[in-house]
């Protein structure tokens, strides 16, 4: 038994040394993907319901590495946050950001906005006032054409720090959007709190709401408190014309999802919105 325990525990340090050594590996290959330049962003359509027209996109990035394809994004951005790559990554994902905007801007695509994720470790370790500061004049984009998309773990803590960088972006003229709207703890007190432009409600809540009456009841509720508090109201995750049409009804104001059109990119992005 003795023996049997010691291999165990053989087996459970050898195992722990091959997922530190993965993530060492994982870390390196996306230091040098930035050094190579293996990233890329991908832009999936933001649709005005009442329109039906595109008005905007989500940048979400995506990683070209050599050995494994295009990777996508939940597989690297914990590991980019934890190795603190993320900052650097982030920057260079608001300046390729902010480009694009400029490029349909300049080809007569002036009423198109831009949103760019903001990682927590990104606003906290990295300096985003200067970073964003930095990306609007290196392009000369619009700053009200930019969005940040903030997740609650952002709002969550420090938070005077927290509110006093929020107003310094918000000096800069962008504007802000709360992610993932619904998922965390206390999203009402954040709203409160941060003077933002926009909801995004997260896909766990759209997904279902023409056959769960309790999600259709908290997406109303949700898009109902935006209208009053004039925010703007974002349904993420929408994959059926179903959805689509129980959310027209509820008066939404924006959409994202497959049903519209899935993250692409830029070259196929621009036709569609017909900039080049
Ligand atoms: P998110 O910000 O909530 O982005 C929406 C995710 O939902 C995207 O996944 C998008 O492809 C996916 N999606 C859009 N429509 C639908 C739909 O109709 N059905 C379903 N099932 N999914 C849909 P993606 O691109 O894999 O990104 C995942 C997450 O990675 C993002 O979630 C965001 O948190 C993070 N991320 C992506 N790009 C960046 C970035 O540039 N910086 C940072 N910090 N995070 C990023
Ligand atoms: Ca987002
Ligand atoms: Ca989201
Ligand atoms: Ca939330």
């Amino acid at each position: 038994a003795k023996e049997a325990g010691r291999n165990a525990f053989r087996f459970y340090t050898e195992r722990m040394n091959a997922d530190a050594q993965e993530r060492l590996d994982l870390h390196g290959r996306l230091r040098r993907g930035l050094e190579r330049e293996e990233f890329i962003l991908y832009y999936q359509p933001l649709v005005d319901l009442k329109s039906g027209l595109v008005v905007g996109a989500e940048a979400l990035v995506r990683w070209q590495s050599p050995e494994q394809g295009l990777v996508a994004p939940g597989h690297f951005i914990p590991a980019a946050e934890h190795s603190g790559l993320i900052v650097p990554l982030g920057e260079w994902v608001l300046q390729e950001a902010c480009r694009e905007l400029v490029c349909w801007h300049a080809q007569g695509g002036r009423q198109f906005s831009m949103a760019v994720n903001i990682s927590s470790i990104q606003f906290r370790r990295g300096d985003v006032e200067e970073t964003v500061r930095r990306a609007l004049a290196a392009s000369g984009a619009t700053p009200a054409a930019l969005e940040l998309e903030l997740t609650e773990s952002i709002l969550i803590d420090g938070a005077e720090q927290v509110l006093a960088t929020i107003k310094r972006l918000q000096a800069l003229g962008v504007r802000l959007a709360i992610d993932d709207f619904g998922t965390g703890y206390s999203s009402l007190a954040y709203l409160k709190r941060f003077a933002v432009d926009k909801l995004k409600i997260d896909q766990s809540f759209v997904r279902d709401i023409v056959t769960d009456r309790d999600d259709a009841a908290i997406v109303r509720a949700v898009i109902q408190m935006a209208g009053s508090l004039e925010l703007k109201v974002v349904a993420e995750g929408v994959e059926t014309e179903a959805v689509a049409a129980a959310l027209r009804a509820m008066n939404c104001d924006l959409v994202q999802g497959y049903h519209f059109g899935r993250p692409m990119p830029a070259a196929e992005f621009r036709r569609l919105i017909g900039v080049a």
